[in-house]
């Protein structure tokens, strides 16, 4: 028989939010703004290249409260400038603040995120537990309009603690007054997301747009958002 679930909680990038997408063309934007390559950095794709992997260094770091999230915002491109031998903190600070002033208003949602979204609102209360910053994340889904299918967004800023520590899914629940056996998480990171989910006691929708992880222990799997709609 069909679980009835009564709550759904949505991770926001990279399952509703085209976060790589949306990120090359606030680099795009950039590069050109403070015009980098006059500067010695040869094209936008090697500046991204190099930043992708201090960002998802620097944001392990974050996720593990070892690193505060000023220091990240202008870290990661110091060190991406360093990649290119140039040693200016002033232009990563503005880097830093540009990109996140820029890149939530690059909209790229996911395919057929829009017409799933209207499909369950009527039917379910839908939620965003999300790891990335507060005001960054308001922004995205009120720009991308988003923001007229859910009740609660639920940030790791707000909760004191990150995706997968089961305290924010349990956070989540006192929040929007769910319980867990009747809940049901949807994400793209199989550690943080369908992980943390499960150890919450939480059903879990494992969101893999490439069909490449090898993950499967989760209660569901799904290439495409609107295959929600024959779940759910
Ligand atoms: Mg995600």
């Amino acid at each position: 028989m069909q679980k009835k679930y009564k709550h759904l909680f949505f991770d926001l990038d990279r399952t509703l939010w085209d976060f790589d997408k949306s990120a090359m063309e606030t680099f795009e934007d950039i590069y050109k703004t403070h015009h980098l390559a006059t500067k010695g950095i040869p094209g936008v794709e090697e500046f991204y290249q190099k930043y992708h992997i201090h960002n998802l260094r620097l944001w392990d770091l974050y996720r593990e409260g070892m690193l505060e999230k000023e220091i990240l915002r202008w870290k990661r491109f110091y060190l991406t400038l360093l990649d290119f031998h140039i040693d200016d903190r002033a232009l990563a600070e503005k880097l830093g603040k540009d990109y996140v002033e820029i890149s939530p208003r690059k909209v790229n949602l996911f395919p057929h995120v829009m017409e799933t979204l209207k499909y369950l609102a009527p039917k379910y209360h839908l939620h965003l537990i999300t790891n990335g910053f507060q005001e960054v994340q308001e922004l995205k889904i009120k720009i991308s309009g988003m923001n007229r299918y859910f009740e609660k967004l639920i940030t790791s800023e707000e909760a004191g603690v990150k995706k997968p520590d089961p305290q924010i899914f349990y956070y989540a629940l006192k929040k929007t007054g769910a319980v867990a056996n009747e809940s049901l998480m949807i994400g793209d990171d199989y550690e943080v997301d369908i992980e943390g989910a499960r150890v919450a006691g939480m059903d879990q929708v494992f969101f893999d747009p490439q069909g490449i992880s090898p993950q499967n222990h989760c209660t569901y799997k799904i290439k495409d958002l609107s295959a929600l709609c024959n779940i759910l």
